[in-house]
């Protein structure tokens, strides 16, 4: 199986730059071995114009035999001779994608010391590929590539030129060109080969999702064809399938999050007093919060959904915080709180009192038990209503903090913000926004299914007409306090 990959430049910045994005120089000609035999990669054509890098695999059937899977889709599974005899050496399957991987594995993480502005910009391409085995044919290969910036040519290869009664096979022929970075364009093949060939040659593994996402990260999540691309690369393993899209949209969402960090929240805040210089609602929600975590008692404290760490930086000030866990789903934001709170340069005793960890508040963590309090400030909005229970047995039912502090935007008062247009929510990933009475329904609810008692608390100025801008709830797990009124009680009927 054969794939060329070329490019066009100029004496500015020559093709032939090809030869380091790819960590394959032009001159040579170079061999790699991999389980199922030998790739090769030399350059048909290398000038500063154009310049074109060849991947040849040679597949030993012998090898794939004696693994165990010399079962082409096209040969009967129990023929011997179909064991031998297939279409593996010759169609782009997930065999090339392993090549792809072994062979151009820093290209893929588009490292590229000696020409980092190459890499990290798109380049013209162009990638030719004789025969993929396509299930779906010319039209899902067009479904898989056009939405990612690709221009396809999609050719059906004939059943066999002297018979042209018989029709079309299931290969065609795939020429793909576009301005892409060339770590993008390894990716969208490492991924889709195989998708379209819709036959792993190995065994899919947990570990699958994993790479799959990596591999998919920042094209897969927004693709039409997102759930057929993860089905098929998944083996059609429908638990797998199922982790991983639930992680893409986690990462969707937490992409939309970094993109704008509190960036509307905070210029509203502008509004609201502009005779002082006005306190922004970000700061009077961290006050309140902390206001009622002192309240509480609670040393031992968790922020759920910390974002960057803000909240997190607060408590390390005040010394009663003795442990402080921050979570968050977006390994993005994590990395920028770790940077904001300079977490690699603190001294020794304060890092003691600081962890931050990824983790999703859709699904119960055992790492969350036990603890004082609990915060979720200006989280709960940001999951869709239906996942909502999930996050509400998570941390009501399964982590069981003794007081749960919970802010969430006050829709009402949207009316308010004279740079808020009628009917829109204060940040692009808000799933909903709570009225007033919508807030304490739900609070109300959990707290009777959880054994908790809720009182509410506006941050923020309390219109007369439509409340605060930030609504807040404190919930406190009623164990202590139904002691307490039995007590009275019994004393009262004493
Ligand atoms: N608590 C911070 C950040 C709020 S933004 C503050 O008050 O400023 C919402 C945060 O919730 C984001 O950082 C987002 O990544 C996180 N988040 C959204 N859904 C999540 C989930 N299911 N699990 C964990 N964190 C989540």
């Amino acid at each position: 199986m054969f794939l060329t990959i070329s490019t066009t430049g100029s004496s500015a910045a020559p093709a032939t730059d090809l030869g380091f994005l790819l960590h394959k120089h032009p001159e040579k000609t170079q061999v790699f071995s991999t389980s199922y035999g030998d790739a090769h990669v030399f350059y048909p054509e290398a000038s500063e114009q154009r310049c074109t890098a060849a991947l040849l695999l040679e597949v030993d059937p012998v090898a794939l035999v004696r693994r165990g899977k010399g079962k082409g889709r096209g040969g009967a599974p129990d023929s011997a001779l179909a064991q031998y005899v297939n279409d593996r050496p010759y169609a782009a399957s997930s065999l090339l994608a392993v090549a792809l991987r072994t062979v151009f594995a820093s290209a893929l993480r588009g490292v590229c010391d000696a020409r980092p502005e190459r890499a990290a910009n798109p380049l013209p391409l162009r990638i030719g590929i004789p025969a993929v085995p396509a299930r779906g044919g010319a039209a899902l290969v067009r479904r898989l590539f056009e939405p990612l910036g690709w221009t396809v040519e999609a050719e059906p290869v004939v059943l066999d030129a002297q018979f042209p009664a018989w029709g079309d096979s299931r290969y065609v022929r795939l020429v793909l060109e576009g301005e892409l970075r060339l770590a993008e364009a390894l990716r969208h093949l490492y991924v889709l080969l195989p998708v379209l060939d819709d036959a792993k040659h190995y065994w899919v593994s947990p570990d699958e999702v994993d790479k799959l996402l990596r591999m998919g990260e920042g094209w897969l999540a927004g693709h039409p064809e997102q759930r057929l691309i993860t089905s098929r690369y998944l083996a059609r393993r429908w638990s797998l399938t199922r982790q991983a899209m639930d992680r893409l949209e986690l990462a969707r969402l937490a992409e939309a999050d970094d993109s704008e960090p509190e960036a509307l929240d905070n210029a509203v805040d502008e509004e609201v007093d502009t005779e002082e210089k006005p306190v922004p609602l970000a700061v009077q929600r961290r006050e309140a919060i902390l206001t009622a975590l002192r309240a509480a008692g609670a040393a031992r404290v968790l922020d759920l959904g910390c974002g960057q760490g803000q909240l997190v930086g607060e408590l390390l000030k005040d010394a009663r915080f003795t442990e402080i866990v921050g979570v968050d789903v977006s390994m993005r934001a994590l990395g920028e709180a770790t940077r904001r709170l300079r977490l690699d340069r603190m001294g020794d005793r304060r890092a003691a009192r600081v962890r931050l960890m990824q983790g999703s508040l859709a699904y119960t963590d055992t790492r969350l038990k036990g603890y004082d309090a609990a915060v979720l400030s200006e989280v709960v909005e940001h999951l869709d209503l239906p996942r909502l229970p999930a996050l509400e047995y998570a941390v009501f039912g399964a982590a069981r903090p003794t007081t749960v502090v919970v802010t969430t935007p006050n829709v009402e008062y949207n009316v308010r913000w004279e740079t808020l247009p009628a009917g829109h929510v204060r940040h692009a990933d808000h799933r909903f926004e709570w009225t007033r009475e919508e807030f304490r329904t739900w609070a109300g609810e959990v707290a009777r299914r959880h054994g908790y008692e809720v009182r509410h608390v506006p941050v923020g100025p309390d219109d007369p007409e439509v409340g605060p801008p930030t609504q807040m709830a404190v919930f406190t797990t009623a164990t202590t306090t139904t002691t307490t009124v039995t007590t009275t009680a019994k004393e009262a009927v004493a």
